[in-house]
């Protein structure tokens, strides 16, 4: 039996806008966090990573953690989400921009009781994470935003 998911939450990788991280260093820097990854059931070599995919700035979507596998990336929140991670703090390229909207398309499809939202925009959350309103965006038709583009 899937796992109830109630919210997809963006995040982003709070890296300079257009460096080019990988799974690999954020799977780094979530172990020096203490995150574990208790039952991988995809991409064991990842053992710490708490997002469920993570979009590089040349557009290409990655996994991290299965979507059945609770992840961590929103406190309180892990049981029941799916965690998106944009490669960058606030300006995204093109490429990223159309494979997050694919993306949250074919997620909210799937878990068509979901809201998208951003990480800032959960309760208690003191963060600019992702960078932009993801409500906004959604609810605009998920095209790149103004002011957020890498060129
Ligand atoms: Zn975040």
């Amino acid at each position: 039996m899937g796992r109830l998911i109630e919210q997809i939450i963006i995040h982003c990788s709070a890296t300079p806008n257009g460096r080019p991280n990988t799974v690999q260093d954020i799977d780094a820097w979530h172990r020096t966090a203490g995150y574990h990854r208790s039952n991988p059931i995809i991409n064991p070599d990842l053992k710490s990573i708490g997002y469920h995919y993570v979009i590089y700035i040349d557009g290409t979507v990655h996994t991290g953690r299965g979507v059945e596998e609770i992840g961590a990336h929103a406190a309180d929140h892990n049981h029941d989400s799916i965690g998106i991670c944009l490669i960058g703090t606030d300006k995204f390229t093109r490429a990223q921009w159309l494979s997050v909207s694919e993306l949250v398309h074919v997620l909210s499809k799937a878990y068509p009781a979901a809201d998208v939202m951003g990480h800032r925009d959960l309760p208690d959350v003191h963060k600019i994470c992702p960078g932009f309103n993801a409500i906004t965006w959604f609810y605009s038709g998920m095209g790149p935003l103004e002011g957020h583009c890498l060129e």
